[in-house]
This record gives structure tokens, sequence and C-alpha cells, in this order.
């Protein structure tokens, strides 16, 4: 449709791998939000714009932007000169080699997390953990020296940095320490080895190097430049390094929860960051999304039970026969995908139709009409969920990811079952997804004459005889709602907003091209350790303050590494996050 898409800033990244169902909690950090819409191209794909209805817009939505108001860059006042000095410490090429080697450095440690780990103490795979703690001690010795350190569930470490005043509520910064095993066969396809920590000028090299220990080695570096300069805070700074987000999380942020609770109370810090979207350029405008929701989850055991027998007397339909005619039945139907105006998605699309300067008019139309025309808003839905990229931000999803049924050629099976993933739309709710599945199961359990058991409760009476039976069960006990949606007239999302926009000016690309940025909230279709975090405090962030060509290859993949520049800007972000937060009593 007439646009282009920087090819400068998108065209040498390659695609990301999806991450496998073995790490169903994990997140696919960093960019999802930005990467999704980049990939899918939809305004492209998009070529029936004359059969949408012409559209009137009030004038004055075009020439307003007050659909997606922008907070002013934010520096620090009262901390001006420290930040000055700051500034002009993180252009030296000897502080870039500083952080360039404490990332090498902690990336050397292969902290990879597995599914189905025993808890801690019990698998000793969790050693290497320590490894780890032993060399950001060495590395970071004020923040260690300085810090009241606390370890929780031996690898869980809490930093806490006592502000001068109480009554302020603390910021917590978080990360995880681990990362995705890299599949022995793929070492060779590593340029430089996983775990090497190389750094080629350019690039920081290995497993880690952009998820997560990117952030991880920003923040601390941050800490120990702060603590060196003599910065002493009023405000307290809270930071959370989990172990297991690749896997469940519950061994490391779980008990990270448990401990910030009981140390600091419910809704007791003024913000949470944690990873994240970053910010990308989308139709001509450069937006940065730090996500205000994530999706919710829940996977679906489908377990069909029928007589068992010789097969040479079978009958019409066997369990797995049945079972398959459920899970075309799912994909048959799937869940319905519909935009609503409450959601992150709906305010990423409104901020691009406001400020995108590439994006067609018809479609930018169509995105402005959409606020208060609910005909507008049903067509840039359909046109949105014709891409499944889309339709994931869109809806609840469904992936039959997993089978298993019959034992032997001879025998009938007499029980079959498949897992149906699904990630939870933030308007709907693990309810309404359960009470999905048992809606478009029940009449194929009627006419197959099977008794129905549905997480936990009797559906149909279970003293009527039936040929067999559906059980529906949550499959892993993993369910999980929808994130609450961060508020975004907020002190907090204005301050958050306010610093992302002063780091951006202040970096050399801002220097070099003057590109404005612009800030949309977004969402995450994954989920982050933020997932145990909702109820120490309203205002989440997952944000990472990094572009798509920050990274060499994406994440989860091989040739993971992170260039050396952007890692200067995290350290800009997080430093210029905790001096204006420091300075901001209304948070
Ligand atoms: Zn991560």
């Amino acid at each position: 449709m007439g646009t282009t898409v920087n090819p400068v800033i998108f065209d040498q990244s390659p695609p990301r791998k999806a991450f496998s169902w073995k790490s169903r909690f994990s997140v696919l950090c960093g960019w999802i939000t930005a990467y999704l819409l980049i990939r899918t191209g939809w305004i492209y794909s998009y070529d029936d714009w004359n059969a949408l209805p012409n559209f009137k817009l009030k004038a004055d939505v075009l020439v307003t932007k007050d659909l997606c108001t922008q907070a002013p860059p934010l520096t620090p006042h009262t901390h001006a000169e420290l930040y000055k000095n700051l500034s002009g410490l993180y252009e030296s090429a000897a502080f870039k080699l500083t952080a360039v080697q404490a990332l090498g450095g902690a990336v050397q440690v292969p902290t990879e997390s597995y599914d189905g780990m025993a808890p801690v103490g019990q698998d000793a795979r969790w050693e290497v953990f320590g490894k780890l703690h032993e060399y950001l001690l060495a590395e970071f010795p004020l923040v260690h020296s300085s810090l009241k350190v606390t370890k929780v569930n031996t690898y869980g470490i809490v930093y806490h940095w006592q502000g001068t005043d109480k009554s302020l509520k603390p910021i917590l910064l978080a990360a995880h320490q681990d990362v995705v095993p890299v599949d022995p066969l793929t070492v060779k396809d590593w340029v430089h080895p996983p775990y090497s920590g190389y750094y080629d000028g350019t690039y920081v090299w290995g497993r880690g190097s952009v998820d997560d220990k990117a952030s991880l080695v920003a923040i601390l570096v941050a800490l120990e430049t702060l603590l060196a300069s003599g910065f002493v805070p009023e405000r307290s700074i809270v930071v959370a390094f989990g172990f297991d987000e690749e896997s469940s999380g519950t061994e490391g942020a779980g008990r990270l929860f448990d401990e910030l609770v009981s140390q600091y109370g419910k809704d007791s810090f003024a913000f949470l960051v944690d990873e994240g979207a970053g910010f990308g350029e989308f139709y001509g405008g450069l937006f940065a999304i730090p996500a205000i929701g994530e999706k919710g989850y829940l996977d679906v055991k489908v377990e069909v039970s029928s007589p068992g027998g010789h097969s040479s007397v079978p009958p019409r339909h066997t369990s797995i026969g049945i079972l398959a005619s459920m899970l075309v039945k799912y994909e048959s139907e799937p869940y319905p995908a519909v935009l609503n105006r409450a959601t992150p998605f709906y305010q990423t699309l409104t901020c691009i139709g406001a400020y995108a300067q590439d994006i067609s008019e018809d479609l930018r139309k169509l995105i402005l009409a959409s606020i208060d025309s609910d005909v507008a808003l049903t067509e840039l839905s359909n046109i949105l969920v014709q891409d499944p990229l889309t339709e994931a931000q869109v809806g609840t999803t469904q992936a039959i990811d997993l089978i298993n049924g019959g034992v032997k050629t001879n025998a009938l099976p007499e029980s079959a079952w498949a897992i149906i993933n699904h990630r939870i739309a933030v308007d709907s709710s693990v309810k309404a997804t359960m009470e999905r599945s048992i809606d478009l199961l029940l009449p194929l359990a009627s006419k197959f004459n099977l008794s129905v058991t549905a997480f936990g409760e009797n559906i149909t009476d279970a003293s009527v005889p039936s040929y067999g039976s559906l059980t529906l069960t949550d499959a892993f006990d993993g369910q999980l709602e929808p994130a609450p949606i961060t508020p975004t007239d907020s002190a907090s999302y204005r301050l958050l907003s306010g610093t992302i926009l002063a780091t951006h000016k202040a970096s050399s690309a801002y220097k070099n091209l003057g590109r404005e940025m612009v800030i949309a909230p977004g969402m995450m279709t994954g989920n982050t350790d933020t997932k145990f975090y909702w109820d120490i405090t309203r205002n989440i962030y997952r944000y990472g303050h990094s572009d798509a060509t920050a990274a060499y290859a994406g994440i989860h993949t091989i040739n993971e590494a992170y260039k050396a520049s952007a890692l200067v800007e995290q350290v800009r972000f997080f430093t210029t996050l905790i001096l204006n937060a420091d300075e901001a009593p209304e948070l």
C-alpha cells in the first residue's frame, strides 16, 4: 500500500525462532509486539481497500494526537550534574569496554534452565547459578558491599539500595539469570561459541547475551556506576533476579514474590520494569512499545475413553477417531478474535494511526474512525485477523500441540488424548476459555454418547449410561489469567515514557539521524517473570531499551549476540530511570 519499512533497521534482522512447546511459559523476549507487526506486513497484505465503507472522520481527530498522548522527554533536574557527568562517561570507549566485559563474563557462565527440573537442592543442574553469583560478586564489588543482598531459594537475588526517605515507595527492576539451553548439535553453526562471551568489536556473542543477561548486566553496571559516583538515593531501589524464567519461573520469581511481599508488602512498589518489548520503526514512525499487558495461558487436555477390545471387530469410532473429530472441530472453529478498544494492542494501533507518517491514508482513517465507530472497529478487526500474527495480538489463540493414543495395532485404544495450548486474550479469562472448549465439544460428546467431566465438574448426568467418556482438564495446572492492564494515565507511565524519550535523545542514533520517537503502549503474547508480580504494583512495564538491530540473530536461537552500543544505551536507560524516579515524589 505504498509504504516502506526502513530497510536499514529491519531488513537485516532474520526471523526469530518461535519458542517450542517445551518452554511453554517462556517469553518471546524482546521486541515481540514490534516484531510481530513488522513481520506480518498486514498493511501490505490487505488489498481490498475499495471494499471499505468511506468513513467520515471528526476533523479534529486527524489534527490532534490526543488519542496517543505523549509525555515530554524527562532528564534529571536535581541530579542534573550527575546525569551530565555520567552521560559523558557513557560516551567513552573505555566505559563501553567495561560494560562489554561485564556482559561477556556473565555469558560465559552457562546458566541453562530446563523444563521439568526438580527443585533447588534436588537437581544438580541449578548449581551453575552459584558460579554466576561468584562472578557477579567479583565484577560488581560496590553493589555487593553497599547494597543489602538477599538470596532467595539459594539462587534468586534481591538487591536493596536503601533510600533516605522511607516514605517513598521503592522502584523494582527485574531480569532473569537463566538462559534457554543450547542444542549441542547446533554449536558448530555458531559464528563464535555459544558460551564464549566473545567481543568482536561490535557484538558480544553467546547464549543469554540478549535474553536476558544484557538487561541484568546493564542494571548492575548502572548501579555500580551510580555507587562509584557517590549517588545517594532518596527513593529505595530494589532489584530482583529470577533464575528459571525460561522454564516455569516457580523456583525463581515465584519465590522472589513471596520474599518481596514479606519484606515490602503488597502494592508496595512505585513501578516495576522487567524484560519485554523495545522500540522499532513502523510505517515511517519510530515507536517504543512498553508492554502494559500479557496474555493469559491454558493448556486444555482433551481425553477420550471408550471400550477396548480386539481390532478385528471394531466399533465404528475408536477413542482416537472420536478425539480426531474433536480436534477437527477445534481447528474448524477457531476462537473468535474481536478487536476491543480497551486492550493494549488497540492503543498500539491508535498510536500508529496517529503518528506513523507512511501509513496508508485508508488505514489511518480506518484506525482513527474505529475510535468511535463500531463499524470501523469491526472492519479493522476483520483485517487484523486475516494474518495469524496480528490475530494473535487481537484474540485468544489455540494450538493443538500434543497428542497420544493407542498401544498396538490389534488392540482398540481405550484412551486417547491431546493438549490444546491457549494464549488468552487480555479481554478474556481462563473461565471463558474453559467454557469455550466445553461448548465446542459438548455436541460431539452427545453424538458419540460420552459422559463429560470438564475441569473437575460433571457436565452430564453421571447416572446415565454412556458409551465412553470425555474429560477436559488443565493439563499441567499451568493456567494463568491475562495480566491486569497497567494504566497509562499515571505518573509512573509518564516517567517511563519521558525516560525512554530522553534516553533516545541522548543516543548517537538520535544525534546522527534526528528521528523523533513516539511511545505506544503494547502487549506481550508470551509471559515474563512479571506473571508472579501482579500484587506488588499496578505499574508493571515490560520493556528493554533496544531495537531489532541490537541483536545479531534474535533470541532462543543460534548466533545470539548483542551489540555493545546497545548495551551502553541500556545502561543509560536504567541510569536515567533511577535518577528520574528519585526526584519524582508523585510516584
Ligand atoms: Zn527473557
